[in-house]
């Protein structure tokens, strides 16, 4: 048998509002008791809330796509459908869109 190339896995979880991966303890957010938020990444949440409460689904999926033509050089178009697949159906965007009705704009 011939060595094959791993399968990628992901042992980690994913962060719940970015997409990025939870690999480190130091990855995760943090509650406001100073405990790990096991659903999302310090860089979107601190002490028990969203670092950036404001920000839409589509604000969120050109901050990856633009992260990720930095960093691995994709082109924006494939970068944006990468982004957007990753990204719609997380937790953050599909829970309850009640919960934020007390953020009326009007
Ligand atoms: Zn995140």
């Amino acid at each position: 048998m011939e060595q094959q190339p791993k399968p990628r896995q992901w042992d980690w979880p994913l962060c719940q509002s970015c997409a990025r991966p939870l690999i480190h303890p130091e990855h995760f957010g943090l509650n406001v008791d100073g405990s790990k938020n096991s659903d999302y990444c310090c860089i979107c949440f601190q002490n028990g809330s969203f670092i950036d409460p404001g920000l839409t689904l589509e604000q969120m999926i050109e901050k990856v796509a633009e992260d990720m033509v930095n960093k691995v050089n994709m082109p924006k178009s494939s970068a944006d459908i990468l982004a957007r697949a990753f990204i719609t159906p997380l937790k953050r965007w599909n829970e309850g869109s009640d919960s934020s009705a007390s953020n009326e704009r009007k």
